[in-house]
């Protein structure tokens, strides 16, 4: 496909924190920015919308650090969708980080890897084997050198002031400038300097990060004092006789706290002697890393950072936690992972032991998203419980009092975003990783006081970011696709008309003398061409983008590109060149017909189904093609008869596509999609009635089945068909003392209006899911609830035909925790809890 435009589509970061993951089309390279898992959930919910990725290969890869969030699903992709040969470009210390954090991430998975438990998705995916092929991979870069990412585009890295290692990235070719922040921080930390931003004339695209867009501090907030407090707080815990938790990323944030602890110790501000630990698990390597690099670290003296502290190893012989208060002096400082207290980890352990004790102190340093334990904590009352175990419904009164924040991050804040943004000066600021407040009120902000264009886009969009026109393009699900087909109409007829012959090779015809041609009839441009006659029938819309689909002979992409001039001054226009779509049977067999069926889908899905066809122009088995995916997609598809006065559009055909049987097979036909279980997929395959066998082809190279034209026109439509057909979905209560209380039946009756939205909205997989059953558990101990939080539903457990979740309510109540149990159709399970997701917020 030859566009000559730039596409950028959110696959995780989109309004979240997620799994950053953007997919960068610059022509006719595909190139990755950041791979991450999403920290809040697990298994293959935790991806980024991969699927996007779907018979795209990418040509390289780039990774602005090494933290989950930004590398977690970089094997994944690597071993699916990258190129034999691509690149992985990062800067020199990840070569090491890179490898150890996924390595650490593995043994994660290996460790408590259930086979039910969706996680041994991720696990058969990537293992250990992969890493080594990653590692190859790798194309290793200094700050500001420059470098090529793929031909004609230049890559330069910038300190991003954020962990060791991390990079922003300017990419650019002849006349465009894209820059991408990673995760950035302009102020200095104890180790890590502040980023230094590329000077640049002119941007056009700023992709940058949103974490802290909701944070509170501002332009007077005063580090310094803030490092003050931090110090006071520990030390009168220290002069208690408490042991300090401070729960901290094992990358980046463990490391500037050590040393900041050491300074402090140093100025006399916390006691000489208190032993510092910190976990003995992902973070002593990442020190020896750290101790690697010195010229990347503020203070090189600093550097030898597992000379500062001890290595804590929390697990008894048994393999379960120790009690830190019986087993380690006190006072003790505790630097643990993890910096969210993520339950389950050893900061949580820790804490679930400090907090029943006022002496004791727990000291945030960083971000902790809602829901997570972490943020839990931090608005807790004394006296109030915390949740530590949610299968177990362990629940611990809080009774210290000295849980406190400090505004410490790694990130830049709100104020600092901003200024970032206007210092790099872009035609368009896009808002990503970040909560969807954080993301939304910084385009907004930003948007106020700069003459740009600034959007915060969702998962899945997609954003134009050059065309060849003078208008810029945002989300293009809000416009119409005129999707045309491109023939050689303007060359016939312009032989015709100049009587100038084409004879064997000798073509007379050149772009300037079309030119010429269509400047000399500038007032007839309707009767030059087939496609110029057959768009001047149907009303265009200043907003419409026009798609001119031509072959890859010379005269169809002649004409195509004489037909972008013509319009590109009144619409957005693109020129979309197809491989193998020309007349030649062999060509169009093998590669045309195949190309140009995803060519138009792939424009069309762009365009959230908002698309017409005109199937004018071009050769037969072209416009034969169009006119299926018009019936497949549901799109208008017009045509216009050489002799015919006036256009046809062609009748919606009073036929739709056997979805019933689709669905009564959906268990095998999601299983073979999902590629879970490839070791068995011709077993799969087979199973599959020979109608939907079609729907797939096995990709040689992949050693998998992947859906075929047909089949990705099917199943796009399947989806729409899916979504589109909502109905009211019966809902059962069982057991009365539920919030929902007795027969809740219909949406309305739903107390909690959070919780409400969440169920409409899955409403739309309506087609998917028979029931949904509430029910009530009672829980022993009789504690208040009483905790801070969202509504929200999690997931537990699947079954072939069922969902379970828990409801979690911020409302405080006693003793009853809701389950939902959502019943779908036999093998759908699946695929539903892939649309609906792990942990769902309104
Ligand atoms: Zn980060
Ligand atoms: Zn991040």
């Amino acid at each position: 496909m030859g566009y000559g435009d730039i596409f950028l589509t959110v696959l995780g970061g989109g309004q979240e924190i997620g799994a950053n993951s953007y997919l960068l089309e610059w022509g006719k390279h595909n190139i990755i920015l950041d791979a991450g898992l999403d920290p809040r959930s697990s298994g293959y919910g935790a991806l980024p919308s991969l699927d996007v990725l779907y018979n795209k290969k990418i040509h390289a890869i780039i990774i602005t650090h090494a933290h989950l969030d930004h590398i977690g699903s970089l094997p994944i992709i690597f071993a699916n969708y990258l190129y034999l040969g691509a690149k992985i470009f990062i800067t020199k210390p990840n070569v090491k980080l890179i490898p150890h954090m996924l390595m650490e991430s593995v043994k994660g998975i290996e460790r408590d890897l259930i086979p039910e438990d969706d996680r041994y998705y991720y696990h058969q995916l990537f293992d250990r084997d992969v890493l080594k092929h990653v590692k190859k991979s790798f194309s290793a870069h200094e700050y500001n050198t420059s470098f090529e990412v793929c031909p004609g585009i230049n890559a330069q890295f910038f300190p991003a002031g954020h962990i060791l290692g991390s990079a922003g990235i300017v990419l650019s070719d002849d006349n465009y400038v894209f820059v991408y922040t990673g995760d950035i921080n302009n102020k200095d930390q104890t180790i890590h300097s502040g980023c230094q931003l590329p000077n640049l004339n002119h941007v056009d695209t700023l992709l940058i990060e949103s974490t802290h867009g909701s944070s509170s501090v501002g332009p007077e907030f005063d580090h310094e004092a803030e490092r003050v407090r931090f110090a006071q707080e520990i030390q009168k815990t220290v002069e208690r006789g408490g042991h300090t938790l401070i729960p901290c990323f094992g990358l980046g944030r463990t490391q500037d706290i050590v040393v900041m602890l050491s300074e402090m110790k140093k100025e006399g501000l916390i006691s000489q002697d208190v032993p510092v630990y910190y976990h003995f698990g992902v973070t002593a390597g990442v020190n020896r890393i750290y101790n690697m690099f010195p010229n990347h670290i503020k203070n090189k003296k600093d550097a030898d950072i597992d000379s500062l502290c001890t290595g804590f190893n929390g697990y008894g012989d048994n393999g379960s936690f120790k009690s830190v208060v019986d087993s380690y002096p006190e006072p003790s400082i505790f630097v643990l992972t993890s910096g969210m207290l993520a339950r389950g980890t050893p900061a949580a352990h820790v804490a679930k032991e400090l907090v029943k004790s006022d002496k004791h102190g727990i000291f945030f340093v960083g971000y902790a998203a809602p829901g997570e334990l972490g943020y839990e904590l931090i608005n807790v009352q004394p006296g109030q419980s915390v949740c530590f175990d949610i299968e177990q419904q362990h629940w611990v009164e809080v009774v210290c009092s000295h849980i406190e924040k400090f505004a410490f991050s790694a990130h830049s804040y709100k104020h600092e975003l901003l200024s970032i943004a206007a210092q790099l000066n872009p035609r368009m600021a896009i808002w990503v990783h970040g909560d969807r407040n954080s993301t939304m009120k910084l385009a907004e902000e930003y948007a106020q006081h700069h003459d740009a264009i600034s959007i915060a886009p969702g998962n899945r969009d997609t954003i134009m970011l050059r065309a060849g026109t003078k208008k810029i393009h945002t989300h293009l699900a809000h416009c119409r696709a005129v999707i045309v087909t491109v023939g050689t109409s303007f060359i016939t007829n312009y032989t015709k008309r100049t009587g100038c012959t084409i004879s064997g090779q000798d073509i007379d015809i050149t772009e300037g003398n079309l030119i010429g041609f269509i400047r000399d009839n500038f007032a007839s441009i309707p009767s030059l061409s087939a496609e110029t006659n057959c768009l001047s029938k149907i009303q265009l819309l200043s907003s419409d983008f026009l798609y001119f689909v031509c072959g890859d002979s010379p005269e169809g992409n002649l004409c195509g590109s004489l037909l972008e001039q013509i319009y590109r001054d009144h619409y957005r226009c693109s020129l979309v060149t197809i491989d193998g779509l020309r007349p030649d049977e062999k060509a169009f067999n093998e590669k045309g017909a195949r190309n140009l069926i995803e060519g138009i889908a792939d424009i069309i899905n762009r365009h959230g189904g908002n698309a017409i066809i005109h199937a004018t122009g071009g050769f037969k088995a072209q416009i034969a093609l169009a006119t299926l995916l018009g019936i497949l997609f549901k799109n208008k598809v017009y045509y216009l008869f050489e002799d015919f006065t006036d256009i046809v559009c062609l009748p919606q055909i009073p036929m739709d596509f056997d979805y019933q049987s689709f669905l009564a097979h959906g268990d095998v036909f999601f299983k073979l999609l999902d590629g879970r279980e490839y070791w068995s997929s011709d077993d799969i395959f087979n199973k599959l009635p020979e109608s939907l066998q079609t729907c797939f082809y096995k990709d040689n190279m992949q050693q998998k089945y992947i859906l075929s034209p047909l089949g990705r026109g099917m199943y796009d439509s399947l989806q729409r068909y899916i979504t589109r057909k909502s109905k009211s979905i019966p809902i059962t209560v069982q057991g009365e003392s539920s919030l929902w209380g007795a027969e809740r039946d219909s949406l309305r009756k739903i107390l909690n209006p959070m919780i409400g939205i969440i169920i409409e909205r899955m409403n739309h997989f309506s087609e998917l899911i028979k029931e949904y059953e509430f029910s009530s558990i009672g829980l022993s101990g009789g504690t208040p609830a009483g905790r801070v939080g969202e509504d929200y539903l999690e997931f537990i457990k699947k079954t072939n035909q069922s969902l379970t979740y828990y409801v979690h309510h911020a409302a405080s109540r006693k003793n009853l925790i809701d389950i939902l149990t959502i019943h779908t159709r036999p093998g759908t399970s699946e695929y539903v809890l892939k649309m609906i997701g792990k942990r769902v917020y309104p």
